[in-house]
């Protein structure tokens, strides 16, 4: 091997793995057991102490998930990453190893559904409150920080619509007031953009959307970026006080800037138990390793089928940042060059009742709760991912009634196009 960086498509099949040191196995087996043999009495006493690292038990620690995890810190450029059961995991993990009750953090409301309501109803029973803001008016953001704030939380682009937001220009806020930035990447994948690079101090992920590629897995990540001081403040306990379950070990001093990728393993993981199973961690990993070419595939697609919409007479408005006259371009192009990803949303002329006859009325696109398979899926998030939220919410959240949503997958993009053709001929 040449003493060059390798480039991002060697990473996405490469990193964290080598062939299995016991059979010669070129993929990445599954280690399908709960638990690991210790070598000796001491032996174990050192793992369970953190003196030394190794496997103990699948829910904390097991030899597939630690291949995922390696490959994605390495495509992330983070210093260390956790997997977990699925998305929402990786963000409770997060918050649970930041968060005291009662303090609290400030969030995009242009954001997943789901995760509108983990923030807003299941946090609220830790006493962990949330406060909502505009991602696009940064100035705004300043004045919702007090001495209690932990953390700016944002997704970028951000769902259901799709928008770039300016990673720098909130990150700088979050470091000026001593508090880390985590960006949601999840509807980019590191393939479009590193939020590291922009400042961002952790990537949060669901895997079971572009990473994995092909809906069928579950899978969350967490990337620490290994940026963020989190002993200069003393508001992150759990990380810059003694844990008394481990003699008296302080996490931030001990394992330096990879200690909150070990916070969320050794203390979230452990006692709240969301584990990745290592056949969703083998799924995932496959997904990865073609992350690149469907990336760009289901950008070129996307863009394509963005620019057909636009010139149809039954589209009132198309929202696409990869369109060169939508007013999110420049902020697209500063932050994801190799295009505008595969989600976007558009408006029917027919409102509400248009929408979903249009759905149904759709063949190869699926009708589902999803993002980022292979197969091009719709959704109208006003009748489903959005419902809960109030009317307001949803308008402020990029989903009002005459909102679809679409994400574009990689089938031939004549066929996409013939599909929305017909559908949009029966509305
Ligand atoms: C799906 C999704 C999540 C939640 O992930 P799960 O794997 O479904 O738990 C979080 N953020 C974004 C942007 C998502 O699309």
């Amino acid at each position: 091997m040449s003493n060059s960086e390798p480039g991002f498509s060697t990473l996405a099949i490469h990193a964290g793995a080598q062939p299995d040191p016991t059979t010669g196995a070129r993929a990445t087996p599954i280690y399908q057991t709960t638990s690991f043999v210790f070598e000796d009495a001491d032996h174990a006493a050192s793992l369970f102490g953190l003196k030394a690292f190794g496997n103990i038990y699948t829910r904390i620690m097991n030899p597939t998930q630690a291949v995922l995890e390696e490959r994605i810190a390495a495509l992330e450029g983070g210093t260390a990453a956790l997997a977990a059961a699925s998305g929402h995991a990786a963000q409770l993990l997060v918050f649970h190893a930041i968060m005291r009750p009662g303090d609290n953090f400030i969030s995009a409301n242009k954001l997943y559904g789901g995760s509108i309501n983990q923030f807003g109803h299941a946090f609220k029973s830790f006493d962990w409150q949330v406060r909502w803001c505009d991602p696009e008016e940064v100035g705004g953001i300043e004045e919702l920080i007090d001495d209690r704030t932990r953390a700016i939380f944002i997704e970028s682009p951000a769902n259901p619509g799709g928008t770039f937001i300016d990673i720098k220009a909130i990150a700088d806020i979050a470091h000026k007031h001593g508090i880390p930035l985590i960006v949601d990447n999840t509807m980019a994948s590191p393939y479009l953009v590193r939020p590291i690079e922009h400042g961002a101090d952790l990537v949060v992920h669901s895997m079971t959307k572009f990473i994995g590629g092909h809906g069928n897995s579950m899978g969350g990540m967490i990337v620490d970026g290994g940026t963020f001081d989190w002993s200069a403040s003393g508001n992150y306990p759990m990380l810059s006080e003694p844990r008394p379950e481990y003699g008296g070990l302080v996490l931030h001093e001990t394992f330096g800037n990879f200690a909150f990728a070990i916070a969320c393993r050794v203390l979230g993981l452990r006692d709240l138990g969301p584990a990745i199973s290592p056949m969703n961690a083998f799924l995932l990993l496959t997904g990865v390793e073609t992350l690149p070419l469907r990336m760009q595939r289901h950008c070129d697609n996307a863009l394509e089928v963005a620019t057909w919409l636009k010139n149809h007479d039954k589209v009132d408005w198309v929202s696409y940042s990869g369109l060169e006259d939508d007013e999110n371009h420049a902020m697209m192009k500063t932050y994801s060059p190799n295009g505008a990803g595969a989600v976007f949303t558009f408006g029917l002329t027919g409102g509400y009742e248009a929408g979903i006859k249009f759905v149904e009325a759709l063949e190869i696109f699926s009708h589902l709760a999803n993002i980022g398979d292979t197969k091009s899926l719709v959704i109208h998030p006003a009748s489903t991912t959005h419902r809960q939220l109030s009317p307001e919410q949803q308008e402020s959240a990029g989903a009002g009634p005459d909102v679809v949503r679409l994400s574009i997958g990689i089938e031939d993009v004549a066929d996409i196009i013939g599909d929305l053709k017909q559908a949009l001929d029966r509305v």
